[in-house]
C-alpha cells in the first residue's frame, strides 16, 4: 500500500506555478491578480481564505481580500462581483463558498466573467468541461487527476466510482475520469448496494462529507482510493470520508486527511489563475 503524499504533490506542483509565474510578460502585460470574496466571517472559511491568499503569495500571485459583511445584500454581492469582472488588474475571481444563507450561491456565480472563473463553477466553464474541451477546472477534482498523475496511476480503461455528486466536486470529477477513459459510476444518497458497487472498482473516490464512511468491506484488494471528505470525527478530530485504518491495508494507493486531496485544491486555484491570465493575454488558445 502506498499513501498518496498531497502535500509533497502539492509542494512540487507549487514550485512548478512559480516558475510559470516568473516566466510571463508581466512587465509588458501586467501582473498576475486573484481576488478573493468572502462574505461574512465564517471561521472555516477565513482558514480556506487565508490559505489561497498564502498560496498567491508563494508563487507569485497578487492577491486581493474582498471582505465583506456578513448582511451583505445580493446587489452589494453583485455589484462587486461586475466590478472585479471590470477590472483589468484582476485575472481571476474566486467567490468563497458557502455564501450566507440569504443570498443566491448560484446567480452570484453565474455572474463572474467566464474567462475569470477560476473556480470553474460557471455554466460556461462546466460547458466545456462537459464537451471535452476543459479550460478552467474545478480546483478540487483537477486536483485530484492531478495526484493520481504524479503517481502514474492508470486510469484509462479502470473502472472508476465517484460517490457524491455536487457540482463542485463529484459530477467533474466524474467528467474528468470519463475524459481520460475511465468506466465511471457516478453514487450518491440513493444509491442502492452501494458497498457492492464501490467493491468491483478499480479507484474509488468517496465526495460526501460523511466521517469514515467508506469501510473494508466496500473496497476490493488492490483499489486506489481517493478521499475528498473533510470531516470531524467523534473526538471533533480532522477526517475524511473514509475509515483510512481499516481501508489502508487493502489498497494501492490512499490518499489520507488531512495531507491528501486537500492541499491540492488551493494549489489548482493557483494554476488555474495562471491559465486564466494566459488565455486573457492571447498567450494561450
Ligand atoms: P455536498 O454538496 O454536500 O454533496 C454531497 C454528496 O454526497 C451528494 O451528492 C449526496 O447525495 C452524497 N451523499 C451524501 N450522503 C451519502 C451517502 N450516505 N451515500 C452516498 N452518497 C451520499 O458535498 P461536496 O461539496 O461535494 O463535499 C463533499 C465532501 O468533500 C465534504 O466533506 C467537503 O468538506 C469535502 N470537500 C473537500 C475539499 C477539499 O479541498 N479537500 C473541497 C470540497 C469539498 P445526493 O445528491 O443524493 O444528496
Amino acid at each position: 500500500m502506498q499513501v498518496i503524499d498531497g502535500k509533497l504533490v502539492a509542494k512540487l506542483t507549487r514550485e512548478d506555478i512559480a516558475k510559470q509565474v516568473a516566466a510571463l510578460p508581466q512587465d509588458t502585460l501586467g501582473k498576475i491578480g486573484l481576488a478573493v470574496i468572502l462574505v461574512g466571517d465564517d471561521p472555516a472559511s477565513q482558514v480556506y481564505v487565508r490559505n489561497k491568499i498564502n498560496g498567491c503569495a508563494e508563487v507569485g500571485i497578487t492577491s486581493t481580500l474582498v471582505k465583506m459583511p456578513a448582511d451583505s445584500t445580493q446587489e452589494e454581492v453583485a455589484e462587486k462581483i461586475k466590478a472585479l469582472n471590470a477590472d483589468p488588474a484582476v485575472n481571476g475571481i474566486l467567490l468563497q463558498l458557502p455564501v450566507p444563507k440569504h443570498l443566491d450561491e448560484a446567480a452570484l456565480l453565474h455572474l463572474i466573467d467566464p474567462a475569470k472563473d477560476v473556480d470553474g463553477c460557471h455554466y460556461v466553464q462546466k460547458g466545456k468541461l462537459w464537451t471535452g474541451e476543459p479550460e478552467l477546472i474545478p480546483c478540487t477534482p483537477y486536483g485530484v487527476i492531478k495526484l493520481l498523475d504524479h503517481y502514474s496511476i492508470p486510469i484509462e480503461g479502470k473502472s472508476a466510482v465517484v460517490v457524491g455528486r455536487s457540482n463542485l466536486v463529484g459530477k467533474p470529477l466524474a467528467q474528468l475520469l470519463l475524459d481520460r477513459n475511465a468506466t465511471v459510476t457516478i453514487c450518491h444518497s440513493r444509491t442502492k448496494d452501494l458497498g457492492e458497487v464501490t467493491s468491483r472498482a478499480d479507484i474509488v473516490c468517496v465526495a460526501i462529507g460523511k466521517a469514515k464512511f467508506l469501510k473494508a468491506d466496500m473496497v476490493k484488494e488492490g483499489a486506489v482510493v481517493i478521499d475528498v471528505g473533510m470531516d470531524r470525527d467523534e473526538n471533533g478530530k480532522l477526517c475524511g470520508d473514509v475509515d483510512y485504518v481499516e481501508v489502508a491495508p487493502k489498497c494501492a494507493y490512499i490518499t489520507p486527511v488531512p495531507g491528501g486531496v486537500g492541499p491540492m485544491t488551493v494549489t489548482m486555484l493557483l494554476q488555474n489563475t495562471v491559465k486564466a491570465y494566459r488565455l486573457q493575454k492571447g498567450l494561450d488558445k
